[in-house]
């Protein structure tokens, strides 16, 4: 059996081991300028990504209208934050292993977008990661990226959590960049309490500062934090009809 055709059932086993709902790969080629502003050498020079999903429980997020409910923010913050992430990362940790051990380079990118300043591979700068997950999804074919700079999935909406293993393996690539639809859909825009949405379509020439403002989302959790005692947010991601669907 070929090398690529090998590792990949291998990297399919684990993920199914794992429970992970969404593994592809993504050819990172045509966002390589982006992907360098944004992450410098420490993400240069790897060809593809791994990109891997885990669903949201529904009813943790269904609840989010009562965040300022302390039990509510609570599990939302452990089941849709905390745990999800920790899954991901024990994840990624095994198969960069995998691939390593196979005699390519893997590097795992840490599960959390927004940096808080203790975080290894961050650019507090940008107040995000060095690396965009999303992006990578949005290259494997799993959906597109919103006005809510959330990755829609056609299945579930936004209510996916993101990872990535960036490689020079041999995989074959998974999919195309899906079409955005979210039309004249606003309404992430509007139901965002600090107006961090501008409601501009995706564009890989833009910078994703001309869509949205993560000072005031960021603001926004601290707020919520002083207020509940956890920075608990996520109304753009509840209120997308397309991973709402999934409840009904
Ligand atoms: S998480 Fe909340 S504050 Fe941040 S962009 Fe989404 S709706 Fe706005
Ligand atoms: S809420 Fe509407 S505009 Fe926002 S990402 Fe979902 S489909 Fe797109």
């Amino acid at each position: 059996m070929p090398t690529n055709l090998k590792l990949w059932k291998e990297i399919s086993k684990l993920a199914d081991s794992a429970g992970i709902d969404f593994i592809g790969v993504a050819d990172l080629s045509p966002a390589l300028p982006f992907i360098r502003e944004m992450g410098g050498d420490v993400v240069d020079g790897f060809p593809l990504a791994v990109s891997i999903g885990i669903r949201l429980p529904d009813p943790v997020v269904d609840m989010l209208p009562k965040r300022f409910d302390r039990a509510v923010a609570v599990n939302y913050r452990n089941h849709a934050y905390v745990t999800i992430n920790y899954r991901l990362d024990v994840f990624t940790s095994r198969l960069a292993g995998l691939i390593q051990r196979e005699g390519f380079r893997a590097l795992p990118i840490p599960a959390a977008e927004r940096s808080s300043g203790d975080y290894a591979l961050s650019n507090d700068r940008k107040i995000s990661a060095v690396f965009s997950h999303k992006l990578a999804a949005h290259l494997a074919g799993f959906g597109w990226i919103g006005k809510s700079c959330l990755l829609v999935t056609p299945q579930y909406g936004p209510r996916v959590r993101w990872s990535s293993v960036l490689t020079d393996a041999p995989l074959k690539t998974t999919g195309k960049p899906m079409k955005r639809k979210c039309g004249k859909c606003r309404e992430c825009v509007d139901i965002c309490p600090v107006k961090a949405f501008k409601g501009r379509e995706f564009d890989p020439k833009e910078s994703r500062e001309m869509r949205y403002d993560a000072k005031r989302c960021q603001d926004y959790h601290h707020k919520m934090e002083t207020k509940i005692g956890l920075p608990v947010c996520g109304m753009c991601l509840y209120v997308c009809p397309t991973g709402r669907k999934s409840t009904i």
